[in-house]
């Protein structure tokens, strides 16, 4: 195993047994993220919902067999991209995580991407579209690209929401066939990224 992937499941042992905020209390299994730790692209959805939930692995439920899908489509699957969710753990009812939940769970998002340093960043939905993008709305800006420092952020509907309103399914299936050409627009640029933080500690439980 690199160390870069030894990091990343010592940091998933901490996930698993995270207590920062209330969901630690409600969930059945916390969802880390799963994907190599050199993995190009980094999805970013929002929360575990029910089945991620009993088994510990993101988008597992039907939202994921449309990614599954939309990653197929770009003839890449999940042994190759990272992919992770704004929140670790199940807000009950699937409802929206709150504000302190977000800012609970901000410091494994964070490190994940430090560890991980993906150069292209999707986010799935609107929660992690706000990371990027705060303030804009997700209709107006869905597919196009930001560049900043080496990385690219890519703004996406989430999956589940062309599960109910179908119309949005073929703006997913546009969106994510640019990918590729945004991968291949990185080749040979050195990524301005900074240096993974060697003195990091667990995160503190108080
Ligand atoms: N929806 C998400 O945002 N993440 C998951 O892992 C599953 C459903």
């Amino acid at each position: 195993m690199s160390e870069i992937a030894e990091q990343l499941a010592e940091l998933n042992r901490q996930i698993e047994a995270c207590q920062r905020c209330g969901l630690g209390q409600m969930r059945t299994r916390a969802v880390a993220g799963t994907g190599p730790a050199d993995a190009q692209i980094m999805f970013i959805g929002e929360a575990p919902g029910f089945h991620e939930d009993r088994k510990g692995l993101p988008f597992v439920g039907a939202a994921g067999k449309f990614l599954d899908e939309l990653l197929a489509s770009i003839e890449l699957n999940r042994d190759r991209v990272f992919i992770g969710n704004v929140i670790k753990c199940r807000p009950p009812g699937n409802r929206d995580p709150k504000p302190e939940e977000i800012a609970a769970c901000r410091p494994y998002l964070d490190r994940q991407i430090e560890l991980v340093r993906p150069r292209i960043i999707i986010t799935l939905g609107r929660f992690s579209m706000a990371r990027y993008f705060p303030g804009a709305s997700i209709s107006r800006i869905h597919g196009q690209p930001k560049r900043a420092g080496g990385v690219i952020y890519f703004p996406m509907f989430h999956p589940a929401a062309a599960l109910h309103q179908p119309r949005w399914r073929p703006l997913l299936e546009e969106d994510i066939r640019k990918v590729p050409g945004l991968l291949a627009e990185l080749e040979g640029v050195e990524p301005d990224l900074p240096d993974v933080d060697e003195n990091y500690e667990q995160l503190s439980l108080f």
